[in-house]
């Protein structure tokens, strides 16, 4: 049986010209980049050339770039990076109820230190509304850090927005950019954001490597001590093959990007109208044009608390979907927060289906899922079916 993927916003696969990338630094090219001789300047080219490409996707500087182990380790250094540079009774922080928890818990932290962070609210539609934060800002607002895309409702946030009314209060803005960098265009030369994380698995680049956006002039208190790479933010020996490949992954998201969104858009918006026309009582969660070109978010109404089940039945037929983040797989069972900060019900918050597209899903995959949904849905109501092995 073949398998179909779906779980893109949980991890993307490799790209061969990734892979292609990154071999020589598994190989003749081992060097330390700290180190003078050839082996170690060969090393620092890659990195060099890594962070450049992933400045041009974001038409930033390299000197903007910051790599780190992970999307996750890039939220933490802005915001703990931020907040340490003032005495907790004097740094008050804005983020969203609906962050991922690499944000939620970093925040949690911080107030167990003595800071204030305040949650802002979001719509039924899974959007953070300009006037909530305009009445959450107060005198002492250092940072203000609001996704750019959310992980599970996959809705686009009016960062430009809140970004320009965070200036205009005299604090810093930081997004969490990992569903959303070369999915959309993130451009720093005209967009007000002074903090921005990413993940290169998000964007068919390799796992464990990330990268923080830091505009210039914005200070940071670094959060790992050491021999001072990364500009003295992020000390450790550099992951170079890593990088070579975020590298390789960010040019090829930027140079694709108009044309794979466009392409995107239109397999999701088929698959989902496909799904309604089959199961009439099928919905969409989150805002039906705001949101990411391959994500898709359902709820099956009547079926909301078999989400489980239909993901393992469309597992049987060889098809990854989630029931929500990756993340949340350590839940199952439980309700979703994000869902519940929309406003639904226990029942509902339970059922959402995750359907994420990428960059090799094929017509032919969304017509079967339009088709094996509506199977599984039928099966859930024949008992004997309804257990899966
Ligand atoms: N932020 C968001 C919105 C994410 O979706 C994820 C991963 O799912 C992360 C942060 C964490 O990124 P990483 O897996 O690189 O630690």
């Amino acid at each position: 049986m073949k398998k179909i993927y779906f779980d893109h916003s949980a991890t993307t696969p490799l790209d061969r010209r990734v892979v292609d990338a990154m071999l020589p630094f598994y190989g003749e090219n081992f060097g330390n980049p700290s180190s003078v001789h050839a082996h170690g300047q060969d090393a620092k080219e890659a990195i060099d050339e890594g962070r450049r490409q992933v400045a041009d996707l974001l038409h930033a500087s390299p000197e903007e770039i910051f790599f780190t182990a992970s999307g996750t380790e890039a939220d933490n250094m802005a915001l703990i990076g931020v907040a340490r540079q003032y005495e907790p009774q004097d740094c008050h922080i804005i983020t969203s109820i609906f962050e991922h928890p690499a944000i939620l818990e970093t925040c949690k932290y911080l107030e167990k230190l003595g800071y204030a962070i305040s949650y802002l609210p979001i719509t039924p539609e899974g959007i953070v509304e300009a006037e909530a934060l305009r009445q959450a800002l107060r005198p002492n607002t250092r940072l203000v850090s609001v996704m750019a895309a959310n992980n599970v409702v996959g809705t686009l946030q009016p960062i430009v927005e809140l970004a320009q009314i965070t200036r205009a209060h005299g604090a810093l803005f930081h997004t969490d950019a990992v569903q959303a960098a070369g999915k959309i265009p993130l451009h720093m030369d005209s967009l007000p954001v002074d903090l921005l994380s990413m993940s290169a698995h998000k964007l068919h680049g390799p796992k464990g490597i990330g990268a923080l956006y830091i505009r210039l002039g914005v200070k940071l208190e670094p959060i790992i001590f050491g021999g001072g790479q990364e500009r003295g933010i992020r000390s450790a020996t550099e992951n170079v093959p890593a990088i070579a490949g975020f590298g390789k992954a960010a040019e090829i998201a930027g140079a694709e990007m108009e044309s794979e969104s466009v392409r995107l858009a239109n397999l999701r918006d088929r698959l989902i109208a496909g799904v309604v026309e089959q199961i009439p009582s099928a919905y969409l969660i989150g805002h039906p044009v705001r949101r990411l070109p391959g994500h898709v978010c359902l709820g099956v109404g009547g079926h909301e608390s078999d989400a489980i089940l239909l993901m393992l039945l469309l597992n049987e037929d060889g098809i990854s979907i989630s029931t929500g983040s990756a993340c949340s797989s350590h839940h199952a069972g439980q309700p979703s927060y994000i869902l519940l900060a929309m406003g639904m019900d226990e029942e509902r918050a339970r059922g959402s289906l995750r359907i994420t597209l990428g960059r090799f899903t094929t017509d032919l995959e969304v017509d079967t899922f339009i088709q094996a949904l509506p199977r599984a849905v039928g099966n859930l109501t024949t008992p004997e079916l309804a257990t899966v092995s």
